[in-house]
């Protein structure tokens, strides 16, 4: 066996203040960002702060937040019995404020609707709910799996490039192509 010597990488984070749940990082914040505000939200509270390092001192400041997280309800169109959870965003005036419920509905459905492909929401599903069972198993039938040595022989792509992800899947799988 081999001794390889473990790199320890020293970054600086802040936790944010608000619910201790979320570290940011901090660190480009004194190199290449030195003198430039920078604002984030926290991935868990989603309280907004403005970043500053100036002169080696690093500040943080609450500012008012641009958006606040949703849980989000989809219900398939395909068949109506099986439902998502799903993780949303409502945006918010500059003031901080929630915009009139029906407006951030009908962005939401446009969102959901026309614009994002589901495989995009489908990575925040929280909760998949199929005839009122939360945990309704057996609702998806293991159909075959292929390696992928063998998926990336078969197609010629690299997996997960574009070409495999927009045309690979089809050679794969070729059920998937509708008749
Ligand atoms: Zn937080």
């Amino acid at each position: 066996m081999q001794s390889i010597n473990p790199v320890v990488k020293n970054k600086r984070v802040v936790e944010c203040p608000v619910c201790q749940e979320h570290e940011f990082t901090i660190e480009h914040l004194f190199t290449e960002l030195q003198g430039r505000e920078c604002r984030w939200s926290c991935n868990e509270c989603s309280t907004r702060f403005s970043f500053l390092v100036k002169d080696d001192v690093f500040t943080m400041e609450k500012i008012a937040p641009d958006h606040m997280r949703s849980l989000v309800l989809l219900q398939s169109e395909v068949d109506p019995n099986l439902y998502v959870v799903t993780k949303g965003f409502t945006r918010l005036a500059k003031t901080g404020e929630k915009p009139p419920y029906k407006e951030t509905a009908a962005d939401n459905r446009y969102y959901y609707e026309e614009h994002t492909c589901p495989t995009n929401f489908l990575r925040g599903v929280e909760r998949l709910i199929y005839k009122g069972d939360f945990d309704p198993h057996g609702i998806f039938k293991y159909v075959r799996h292929v390696d992928i040595d063998v998926a990336e022989e078969m197609t010629g792509y690299k997996i997960w490039d574009n070409d495999f992800l927009n045309f690979g899947f089809y050679i794969v799988f070729p059920e998937l192509v509708k008749e």
